[in-house]
């Protein structure tokens, strides 16, 4: 009789639960870096809420192909079970005082930082995407500098009539959905930003990345619980498709969608007919121009495109360069440690990484390492060469496709002029990111009011602009096609205002 994964997962399941022991899966180590906690204590094993069916009653088990701890916590089988369950949480966590949301944040914050490798890691490993070291930078920044209650401040206006006081007050569920770039990163960025504003939520997390996203809603909820909330602030089904997400944004249940990923999903929430909040694609333009310092935009460039292997949507991915500087870049971006492809060999690459639409990156490739994608043209290089960058003109579908991969093209203008012009064609007026390197303070203020992004960056890779290594708060929902930006807790709630006459002004 021939088993399928499925089939054999719920036999070990059942096993399990009936032995009341967690297997270490096949790639998982018991101890050392990379070992999943041994135990995870459930504080709310079995049902979440009456009547409400979890799917994995109990602690989480592992998925026997990736050894990644199957989550248990807010994970339910159906987008109407998920649903049903986060409203029954928002009801009692309105009940409760404003200080438990401070008190869940920092619990979010910490348990994502206590498991930041392995999340990392089982990300990579599941989606097969990006870098773990990057993977545990980009969730390090979401889990300390995504903002909490402390950026909703009331607001008082007070005169001789009296006193009118503004709050803000939570949507009730939101319904969210997650990329399988930045996985976890979005999971505990938009988790904080809910809950700090008093919200509760659905996710339909991408289906490459369903089995570390269900665990680290698992260890989100465990880490709220653990310090007085109710189960099932966060929910996802265990299962998500674009069905699932279909299901998840016509549900009544959902007063607001927070949506991140490509174009179809951000049309998708936009027709559905409520309130969205959606962080779509971008194809952020890099120009260099003659006033720059090049040995510094070279080693930026390098940092940011080769950024958790350009999967993020700010990550650079097109150079424009003055004609001044051209040679210059192209040595500094060697010497930066980039490998340049000669006109052959970017010809020959392009027709495996670009689909042959021109339109879309080959999926085989996205994410991937430059020794990967190299190796399909037969150069060897090594795991340390993080991004590869070749001479095109403009018209060059790696200049015109957001490739998310680590290879970017180069692009000869004639000067800066002509390259912040370049660099605003090769944008499409999304409106997500863009950056120059340069000293010239009229083309850095010429560019910054040209290019109208949510994200423009000088003198330094695009994820200064995230606030890595830069200053300001983090998002990994940047909602650039509804105009929130960096969103965060100020966009998931309502204005509520109560007004006083002529009391209360006390001067
Ligand atoms: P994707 O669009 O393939 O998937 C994103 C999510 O949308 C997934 O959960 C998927 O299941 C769902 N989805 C896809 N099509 C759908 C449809 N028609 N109806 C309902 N749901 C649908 O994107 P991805 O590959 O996971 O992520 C990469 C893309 O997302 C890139 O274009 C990147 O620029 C963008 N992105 C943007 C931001 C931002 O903050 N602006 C952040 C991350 C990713």
């Amino acid at each position: 009789m021939e088993l399928d994964e499925k089939r054999i997962q719920q036999i070990v399941d059942r096993v399990v639960s009936r032995l009341g022991i967690q297997p270490p899966g096949p790639s998982q180590p018991t101890s050392g870096a990379g070992a999943a906690p041994a135990v995870h204590r459930n504080p709310a094993a079995g049902p979440s809420a009456k009547g409400i069916p979890l799917l994995h009653p109990g602690a989480p088990q592992r998925g026997v192909r990736t050894g990644i701890p199957r989550g248990s916590l807010g994970v339910f089988p159906t987008v109407d079970a998920a649903a049903r369950a986060a409203r029954q949480a928002f009801e009692e966590l309105d009940k409760r005082p404003l200080e438990l949301r401070y008190k869940v944040v920092a619990a979010m914050r910490e348990v994502t930082l206590r498991h930041v490798r392995e999340l990392s890691e089982y990300a990579v490993a599941e989606t097969g995407l990006g870098r773990v070291e990057d993977k545990v930078r980009k969730n390090t920044l979401a889990a300390e500098k995504t903002p909490g209650p402390e950026i909703l401040k009331p607001k008082a206006f007070t005169g001789d009539r009296g006193l009118t006081l503004i709050e803000w007050a939570p949507y009730g569920v939101i319904g969210s959905i997650t990329p399988c770039t930045n996985p976890t990163e979005t999971i505990v960025c938009n988790g904080i930003g809910f809950v700090a504003g008093g919200n509760t939520a659905v996710f339909n997390v991408h289906p490459l990345a369903k089995a570390v996203s269900a665990y680290h809603i698992h260890l989100l909820n465990e880490a709220a619980m653990g310090v007085g909330a109710p189960a099932n602030l966060l929910t996802t089904v265990a299962e998500p498709t674009i069905a699932s997400a279909q299901e998840l944004m016509k549900h009544p249940t959902t007063r607001i969608l927070v949506v991140t990923g490509g174009p179809a999903v951000v049309n998708a929430a936009m027709n559905s007919g409520k309130k969205v909040v959606a962080a779509g694609p971008g194809n952020p333009p890099v120009v260099v121009d003659e006033t720059a310092d090049i040995k510094r935009a070279a080693r930026g460039i390098v940092a940011g495109a080769s950024f958790d292997n350009n999967l993020i949507c700010c990550d650079e991915k097109e150079v424009f360069a003055a004609g001044a500087i051209f040679d210059q870049l192209r040595k500094e971006l060697k010497a930066a440690g980039a490998h340049e492809l000669s006109e052959p060999q970017m010809s020959r690459l392009t027709r495996n990484i670009i689909d042959p639409d021109g339109k879309h990156p080959n999926k085989d490739f996205v994410g991937k390492n430059v020794s990967v994608i190299l190796d399909s043209i037969g150069i060897r290089v090594g795991d340390d060469v993080r991004l590869a960058f070749g001479v095109v003109e403009e018209k060059h579908p790696l200049v015109t496709v957001e490739q998310l991969l680590p290879v970017i093209p180069l692009v000869r203008a004639k000067d800066a002029g002509e390259a912040i012009e370049m660099a605003l064609r090769a944008e499409q007026g999304m409106g997500h990111t863009a950056s120059i390197y340069s000293r010239n303070i009229d083309n850095m203020h010429h560019m910054a009011r040209l290019m109208d992004t949510c994200i423009f960056v000088k003198n330094g890779p695009n994820y200064v602009g995230l606030g890595g290594d830069g200053e300001g708060f983090t998002s990994w929902t940047i909602a650039h096609p509804t105009g929130e930006g960096l969103s965060c807790a100020i966009h998931f709630v309502r204005t509520r205002r109560c007004a006083l006459q002529d009391y209360f002004r006390i001067v």
